[in-house]
């Protein structure tokens, strides 16, 4: 068997006989490196995997809550970070539209907070009204702060949106 070139570190490595298709060398980093990128790749694949993952991963920060409190503690340096990457995740998530609270319904999850500009219309999308074949009837035009939490506020915002 010949020298390999590891996939996480670069440098020259023999591959054990035992494990022909070996891409990274035995060093810890690698090791991690390779199994990190083995659940990216079956999270992304495998929806039951994603989900006990997910479910696994709530149990133990509900068991675990001061962790991170004691952790960003420890590594102040980690805050800012975290933040930035959190940003960029709630981005993608929100480009996906699939942001959401865990606890808040379906519903909510497409329609940021803030200020928006509301057309009054039918309950759920149903047309009311005059022109009732239209999709949505405009009635009343409003604008506003609204919280993303108040359910009314959003089914319209949304409306509006697929309009
Ligand atoms: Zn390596």
């Amino acid at each position: 068997m010949e020298k390999r070139r590891c996939a996480g570190c670069g440098k020259a490595f023999w591959p054990r006989p035992q494990v022909p298709e070996q891409k990274y060398c035995g060093e810890p980093e690698c090791r991690r490196s390779r199994r990190r990128s083995w659940q990216q790749a079956k999270r992304r694949k495998d929806a039951d995997y994603r989900d006990n993952q997910a479910r696994a991963h709530r149990a133990w920060a509900e068991e675990n809550s001061a962790h991170w409190q004691v952790y960003r503690c420890g590594h102040p340096e980690y805050v800012p970070a975290n933040c930035e990457k959190q940003h960029q995740r709630d981005r993608r998530r929100c480009a996906a539209k699939v942001l959401a609270k865990m606890d808040s319904s379906k519903l909510l999850s497409a329609v940021p907070s803030g200020t928006l500009s509301l057309l009054l219309v039918g309950v759920e999308g149903r047309a009311v009204g005059k022109g009732a074949a239209q999709p949505f009837v405009k009635e009343q035009e409003q604008e506003g702060n609204f919280d993303a939490l108040g359910r009314e506020a959003v089914g319209i915002a949304r409306s509006v949106a697929l309009q």
